[in-house]
């Protein structure tokens, strides 16, 4: 059968993404994704140069409006781009960061055009770096128990109060943070979101040092903190809404189909490797063979559901409660697999350094040991399983969760 004209035109669309690729993609970064998740401020050299380039491009954000400087692109030159990208061992070097996966899409949902003016180009050439200040000690998953205040003071907001687990908020420079805007409303209706200047004097950020030596996130306190009047995103007393839309948008981000960093071999060839086969050539281990199999099926079907979900989405930018079951789905899988991988490789499963273990070792310890989190940011399994059951099922509410 002759191809259609929307085939030939992908097929003309995926030359020219080939051949910009092999023209701007440095050589020096292939396979090397795990540098996308650096800050904007500690990206240098060849990688601050693919930033640029891409970034100029539209196409770290393909399928974001080119009047912004998006990329413009339909879902499908976006997949045939990505496709690639793979191809050619090329990453989208801004993919994890806030501002692309959560900030943006909230501001194209919610912003006024001025905002959209203002804030979407900064984050499409990946010059900004942006936080989510959510969290606070109190408010965790109980999150509309938020305390951190704004105040009306005329032309601007005066906003106190304090953030926790802010990531990246010491390279930020700018944060989508949740205050509440009127104490004697219930407490989900008394809350609005502001877009806040990191850079001034009213925010300090203090680093929260972990056992590794990290520190991802900070404690972020706002005292006497000012935001102009026009920073507010959406109604005012209506950020619940808006903070709930951005938090589907950051599950959607967890769901594994922005796909990865470094390339990952099959768990089964790593098995063989480090386990040995029997005299069929299969593993020797047969417990570990079968939940390997099991993980295997699971990740497959993870896999499928997403391609799924996205097909059905048909390029819509509204995530929507599936991203809960996602990425519920998305942590299973890459939780397994750590588990599994530390099982496969036995004593070389606990380097931490040292050149007794292989970079890969010490990657899948390290990976095992953050992947704790997944579960945890963006709202924990459990608060997933109350959306999915609440939401999605059309059970009893019996939680104050989102
Ligand atoms: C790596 C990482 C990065 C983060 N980055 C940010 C960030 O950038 N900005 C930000 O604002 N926050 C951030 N957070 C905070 C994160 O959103 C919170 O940790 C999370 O919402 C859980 O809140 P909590 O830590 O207060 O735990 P709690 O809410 O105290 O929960 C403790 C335990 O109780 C369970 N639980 C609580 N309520 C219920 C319920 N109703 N039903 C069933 N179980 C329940 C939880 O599942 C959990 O297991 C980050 C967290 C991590 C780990």
């Amino acid at each position: 059968m002759a191809d259609s004209g929307a085939d030939i035109e992908l097929e003309a669309f995926r030359a020219e993404a080939a051949a910009w690729i092999a023209a701007n993609f440095p050589a020096s970064l292939k396979g090397q994704g795990a540098l996308a998740s650096l800050e904007v401020t500690a990206a240098t050299g060849d990688l601050k140069a693919w930033r640029k380039g891409i970034g100029a491009k539209g196409w770290a954000t393909p399928t974001w409006p080119a009047e912004y400087g998006g990329g413009g692109l339909s879902p499908q030159q976006a997949r045939v781009l990505g496709q690639e990208m793979a191809k050619a061992g090329a990453f989208n070097p801004l993919m994890f960061g806030m501002g692309v996966t959560m900030i943006g899409p909230t501001i194209m949902d919610y912003g006024t055009e001025a905002q959209k003016q203002q804030h979407l180009p900064p984050i499409i050439r990946g010059d900004v770096q942006w936080c989510v200040g959510y969290s606070e000690p109190n408010a965790g998953s109980d999150l509309a128990s938020l305390q951190t205040k704004a105040v009306d003071a005329g032309d601007h907001w005066v906003i106190n109060g304090q953030k926790t687990w802010t990531s990246g908020a010491q390279y930020s420079d700018w944060c989508g943070c949740l205050v509440r805007t009127d104490f004697s409303a219930k407490k989900h209706d008394g809350i609005s979101f502001l877009l806040i200047d990191m850079h001034q004097p009213g925010i300090e950020t203090r680093p929260i040092a972990l056992i590794a030596g990290a520190s991802p996130f900070c404690e972020t306190f706002l005292t006497d903190a000012t935001a102009p009047k026009d920073a507010l995103l959406g109604q005012l007393n209506v950020g619940w809404t808006v903070g709930k839309r951005l938090l589907q948008h950051e599950r959607a981000s967890q769901t594994g189909a922005s796909g990865g960093g470094r390339v990952i071999p099959p768990l089964s060839d790593v098995a063989k490797a480090y386990v040995g086969v029997d005299d069929k050539g299969r593993l020797a281990d047969t417990d570990l063979r079968a939940r390997l199999a099991r993980h295997m099926m699971d990740a497959k079907v993870h896999g499928l559901t997403l391609a799924r979900a996205m097909a059905e989405a048909k390029g819509s930018n509204n995530p929507g409660n599936a991203a809960s079951v996602l990425k519920n789905s998305a942590t299973n899988v890459a939780q397994t697999r750590s588990e599994l991988s530390l099982e496969i490789f036995g004593h070389q499963g606990l380097g931490w350094q040292g050149e007794a273990f292989t970079t890969d070792e010490i990657e899948t310890v390290r990976g095992w040991l953050g992947g704790k989190a997944m579960s945890i940011y963006g709202g924990s399994s459990e608060i997933q399983n109350n959306i999915i059951s609440k939401r999605i099922l059309g059970l009893p509410d019996t939680t104050q969760s989102s």
